[in-house]
């Protein structure tokens, strides 16, 4: 019998299997895919991942596989600055910087450091049966009983719908793009994101190494037609932003819909939790669903460090927890809307425009502070 299960080997998963591997405890994470291959795009890693990161042992490696990035600039259409946030004085008093890095490059990172012996893939769990202990059922025939079970499952989470019966998705009614490319952007584009907001559309992008750009772009729903080409979309942009998307090729770009979960109220049950994105999915306009998945798991092992008792642990998780989650989850879901604004957008950026930066680098602070 397993003492410890994990279910899905994402960005969540893995970082708890490097948790528990700190604590010496045993476990096992399973992942449905044939290898640990996420979409091919990049991801930002904010300072609160980081500093967990640091604990893990793991900081400079991520550092060094991707790029490190000091602040984000809202811009217009024309590039025209509308917020800009800087984030040294940040950094300096955390001790870590934000990195942008390709998926695959951090998920490596966090599976290696793990080790094969605990990752079994092609492993996608079918069913979840409570008998004295969990019996773990996978399409490939294999049936598994564990003490503890993990729901790192994604936002579809196979385990939350079965065992809590609840989870209601959320559709922002905005489609995204996702695209990685070879481009030799400015060097004054090195080391800030942008996110440039148009009218019912938007383009972001952010370096990731040497010449890797990974950018994305999204457009209200109902001006979604299947004849455009992306380019037609954003033709009013800056050329750079034609540019960057000129020299993507077809198959490094992925589109999906924009979702989240609707708030559950419970993550635990009896030797059981959900944590990341079948706990809480946000939408990704504070770029923090991740880095929540991180939080989650560091909560965990902080928890473990003064407790043995999972159940108590699982309550006191939610309890620490569900407060600055819920803020992530409900502030993302308003920034999407207000930056797909179709109309009134001189006024928005106007406003906008007038607060201080030392306002956002408050709410900048308020997200990469770690509860313990
Ligand atoms: C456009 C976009 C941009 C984003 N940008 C950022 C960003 O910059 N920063 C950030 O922090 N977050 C970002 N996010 C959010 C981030 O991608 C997610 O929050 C994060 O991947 C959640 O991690 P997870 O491990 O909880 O779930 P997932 O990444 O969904 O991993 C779940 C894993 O479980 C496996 N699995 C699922 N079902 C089963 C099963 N039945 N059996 C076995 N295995 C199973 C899956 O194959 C997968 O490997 C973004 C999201 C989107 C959509």
């Amino acid at each position: 019998m397993n003492s410890i299960s994990i279910i899905g080997a994402g960005i969540g998963g893995l970082t708890l299997g490097n948790v528990l591997k700190q604590h010496h405890l045993d476990f096992t994470i399973y992942e449905s895919a044939p290898a640990i291959k996420p979409v091919g795009a990049g991801i930002m890693m904010a300072v609160n991942a980081m500093q967990i990161f640091d604990q893990l042992g793991l900081k400079e490696k991520i550092e060094k596989a991707g790029n490190i990035i000091h602040g984000i600039s809202i811009t217009d259409e024309k590039l025209k600055p509308i917020t800009k946030t800087n984030i040294s004085e940040l950094e300096r008093k955390y001790n870590s910087c934000n990195v942008a890095i390709h998926r695959a490059e951090l998920q490596k990172i966090l599976a290696e450091n793990i080790g094969s012996e605990h990752i079994k893939l092609d492993h996608s769990l079918q069913q979840i049966e409570k008998k004295e202990h969990y019996f773990l059922h996978f399409e490939n025939g294999q049936k598994i009983e564990s003490n503890i079970v993990f729901g790192a499952d994604g936002i579809h989470s196979n385990i939350r719908n079965q065992i809590f019966e609840t989870g209601t998705i959320r559709n922002a009614k905005q489609k995204c793009w996702r695209g990685l490319t070879d481009f030799e952007l400015p060097e004054k584009y090195h080391h800030q994101a942008f996110e440039i907001w148009g009218n019912g559309k938007r383009f972001g992008f952010v370096k990731l190494s040497e010449k890797k750009v990974y950018w994305y772009a999204l457009i209200n729903e109902k001006k979604f037609n299947n004849n455009l080409n992306l380019l037609d979309y954003f033709s009013d942009f800056n050329p750079l932003v034609l540019h960057i998307l000129e020299s993507t090729l077809q198959e490094d770009i992925i589109l999906n819909d924009i979702i989240d979960l609707s708030p559950i109220p419970k993550w635990y049950s009896e030797n059981l939790c959900l944590i990341g994105d079948a706990a809480h999915a946000t939408t990704p306009n504070m770029g923090q669903g991740a880095c929540q998945a991180i939080e989650d798991s560091y909560i965990i092992g902080k928890l473990l460090e003064k407790h043995k008792d999972f159940n108590f642990i699982f309550e006191q998780f939610q309890k620490i927890r569900r407060k600055k989650v819920d803020y992530i989850v409900n502030t993302s879901w308003k920034i999407g809307q207000i930056s797909q604004w179709e109309q009134g957008n001189s006024l928005r950026n106007f406003f906008m425009r007038l607060i201080p930066e030392t306002t956002n680098q408050k709410l900048v602070e308020k997200v990469i502070q770690l509860e313990l």
